[in-house]
């Protein structure tokens, strides 16, 4: 499967890991919107929250146990922080493997643009 967050889970493009287990991985955005800005991906490729099935129940699961865990080992948890996934065009997608944006360490705007 020729898709750059796979490659990045797999260990075949360097990232800035953040978080690993059986079912997610998590790195730096190569952009940071944030002082804090990790990425949390499922292993799976799965294109968006529009290609979950029933059976990837557990994989979603664990990507907000990990979320939770990430947030508490980088200090924003107490402060607050926001998870953001894009879908598809509307949204700005630019990467189609679900991801899911942990943005912390300052203080954020609402509605986003
Ligand atoms: P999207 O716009 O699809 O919601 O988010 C994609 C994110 O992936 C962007 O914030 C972008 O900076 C980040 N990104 C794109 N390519 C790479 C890369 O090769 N490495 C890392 N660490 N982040 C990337
Ligand atoms: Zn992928």
């Amino acid at each position: 499967m020729d898709c750059l967050f796979c490659k990045i889970a797999a260990g075949e493009i360097p990232s800035d890991k953040v978080y690993e287990d059986e079912y997610v991985y998590a790195f730096n955005d190569i952009e940071p919107a944030a002082p804090v800005h990790v990425l949390v991906i499922p292993k799976k490729h799965l294109q968006s929250v529009s290609h979950i099935e029933d059976a990837d129940a557990e994989i979603i699961g664990n990507i907000f146990l990990a979320i939770k865990k990430i947030a508490a080992k980088l200090g924003i948890d107490k402060d607050g922080y926001r998870v953001v996934t894009n879908i598809g065009e509307n949204a700005g997608q630019t990467v189609p493997h679900l991801h899911f944006h942990v943005l912390g360490k300052r203080s954020l705007q609402w509605p986003p643009g």
